[in-house]
């Protein structure tokens, strides 16, 4: 029996096939082929994985498609092989992608938060009054949905490669990559790409364990109150976060201090879009989990955060604050009632 398991957002599947070689293609029996278009962006963020990954010498990720002399043959780890992949006959333009976006920034531009709840906190039931009679709530649930089918990428535990969807990491870009786009010399989607490639790899590396973070003890107690959250499932994909976050701790240096601006930047990129929609529905989008697999975005990115700076109060305060919401409004009464709220799992 295989086991996959997929990153950032994605569903579990089990899938096995008799016969495999050690140099057939990983994913024809699943229709895939390989995929050209976003592999200069690959290219560079798996440099950027390595670089962190060098630090032990246990993993070195290779693109399948430079599968010869990318790293000399004297460094140390094992190989993985990163594919690039399309489903097979699958070219999209993203038009859906682009329109929602562009649905969305309209839909904010001619949108004023009712001035008598602008300070309502998300506890708060008077908070679904801010944008009340606005179509937020319908743009920013279509980008999530969005959000929720992309698979950007795969790992086959037992044989040591990842593969990243070209056509979901184009669409990952457009959702969640634009933010500082032209403003700032710092690529963020490439150190994005790199933290994903770092998730995998700690799926892949079960030596390492949640209890053996080095964390100070009030970032300790922060951490474990959001692992509790977290059913096993959740909790391997919390494993995978913090083992790249980690890992960028124990590197250091400015390169990986670049890459750790990613994570964060995220969070407050994923926020953007949860902040607009303060319907019952958006509130429970903004603190619940999207699946019985994997745990809210924002929130892993928050977790995430933590590691990388446990001292600072402030991150601290956004993971502790984030939590104590979370808890409120799942007493909450609608949480109960509302349809958007129950089929999220909590
Ligand atoms: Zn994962």
């Amino acid at each position: 029996m295989t086991r996959w398991t997929t990153l950032v957002l994605f569903t579990l599947f089990s899938g096995c096939k008799s016969g495999d070689t050690e140099n057939e293609y990983p994913m024809d029996f699943l229709g895939f082929r390989d995929a050209t278009t976003t592999r200069a962006l690959v290219v560079k963020a798996i440099n950027r994985a390595n670089e962190i990954l060098q630090y032990k010498g246990k993993y070195v990720l290779i693109p399948s498609w430079i599968a010869t002399g990318f790293v000399s043959d004297s460094t140390p780890g094992e190989r993985i092989t990163v594919y690039l992949l399309r489903p097979k006959g699958q070219f999209s333009t993203h038009e859906k992608e682009k329109t929602v976006l562009d649905s969305f920034s309209a839909v904010i531009k001619g949108t004023q938060p009712n001035p008598q709840a602008i300070d309502c906190p998300d506890t708060s039931e008077c908070v679904h009054e801010m944008y009340k009679g606005s179509n937020i709530g319908k743009v920013v649930a279509n980008i999530l949905s969005l959000h929720a089918t992309l698979q950007l990428a795969k790992i086959k535990v037992d044989r040591n490669y990842v593969a990243l969807i070209d056509g979901d990491v184009q669409r990952f870009q457009l959702l969640f990559g634009k933010g500082l786009e032209g403003e700032q010399a710092v690529p963020f989607f490439e150190y994005f790409l790199a933290i994903i490639l770092l998730h995998e790899v700690g799926h892949l590396d079960q030596s390492f364990q949640l209890d053996s973070l080095a964390l100070p003890a009030e970032a300790k107690l922060i951490y474990n109150d959001y692992l509790s959250f977290l059913n096993d499932a959740k909790k391997e994909e919390a494993r995978a976060d913090a083992y790249a976050s980690n890992a960028i701790v124990e590197v250091g240096g400015l390169d990986t201090a670049t890459i750790a601006l990613y994570i964060p930047f995220q969070g407050v990129l994923a926020y953007g879009y949860y902040l607009f929609d303060k319907s019952q529905g958006g509130i429970c989008r903004h603190y619940f989990d999207p699946t019985e697999e994997h745990p809210n975005f924002e929130m892993r990115y928050r977790a995430m955060y933590l590691i990388l700076q446990p001292d600072s109060r402030i991150v601290q305060n956004l993971m502790s604050n984030y939590l104590l919401n979370r808890r409120a409004i799942m007493n909450k009464t609608y949480t109960s009632e509302n349809k958007e709220c129950t089929i999220l799992s909590r």
